[in-house]
């Protein structure tokens, strides 16, 4: 998978994508991470890359030329989207995450000032991203936010490949406790079945842990959660929370 980014201020991405699992990732060729500089594409002599909004009205607005012609230097490859981080876009959930993992290329427009010419949207962004109902500086720390969520959904990004899978939001539960040694400490112990060495009680009590936080937390997601088919012996153990 491929991620590029227009973005005024790619030195933000550095330590983003030099560490951890994104980083290891990176050095793997399992995903390239490229940042394009939208103010190298100006044909303005001093480089600008903002006007101020028609109709008046505070701040500045990203022009349209410098975006256009720094989106056209990509070399596209075929399964390809491209998203610019905005507030007004749908928020970002676990299928949009899913759904943009199977592409081959996210090219991640980020914005500033008071955002962008709606003419480079109209003409060249396919789909608007918001990740959540409050307003960022920039989309830049959106992108990462989109490339890391991403990158996990891509084979061999993450060490073990359940790991994704047992996690909050990919059955619509979010996730059960978990702890690490001691067994004890300051008094609290660790749950007596997770060290029991029974496995099939085990997965029993945190899928049951599982429903009550959700139930709890998020009904929403629980009544999505509920009403999915399920196996016999699952139904069984969900009938004593419904
Ligand atoms: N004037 C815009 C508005 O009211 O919708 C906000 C512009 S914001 C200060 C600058 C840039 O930050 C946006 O163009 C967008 O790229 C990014 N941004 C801000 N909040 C965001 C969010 N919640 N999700 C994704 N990107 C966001």
């Amino acid at each position: 998978m491929k991620f590029r980014i227009l973005t005024l201020f790619p030195e933000q991405f550095i330590g983003f994508m030099e560490t951890s699992i994104i980083g290891k990732a990176v050095e793997k060729n399992v995903i390239a991470i490229d940042t394009i500089q939208i103010r190298d594409y100006s044909k303005d002599k001093h480089r600008k890359v903002d006007d101020y909004p028609f109709g008046g009205g505070a701040g500045m607005v990203m022009a349209v030329q410098p975006l256009r012609d720094a989106l056209k230097s990509i070399e596209r490859v075929q399964n390809s989207r491209v998203i610019y981080m905005s507030p007004r876009g749908a928020t970002l959930n676990h299928e949009k995450v899913v759904e943009l993992a199977k592409l081959d290329e996210l090219i991640l427009v980020c914005g500033h000032y008071e955002g962008v010419d709606q003419r480079f949207i109209d003409a060249y962004v396919d789909e608007e991203l918001s990740i959540g109902d409050y307003v960022l500086t920039g989309g830049e720390l959106a992108a990462m936010v989109v490339i890391d969520s991403v990158s996990r959904m891509i084979d061999s990004v993450l060490n073990n490949n359940t790991s994704a899978e047992e996690e909050s939001f990919a059955m619509d539960l979010l996730e059960y406790p978990q702890y690490t040694r001691p067994s004890e400490i300051d008094g609290a112990v660790v749950p007596e079945i997770l060290m029991s060495g029974n496995h099939g009680e085990i997965a029993k009590w945190r899928y049951e842990q599982s429903i009550l936080i959700t139930k709890t937390r998020r009904p929403d997601l629980f009544e999505k959660y509920k009403n999915k088919p399920h196996e016999k012996s699952v139904l069984k153990l969900l009938k004593k929370y419904l």
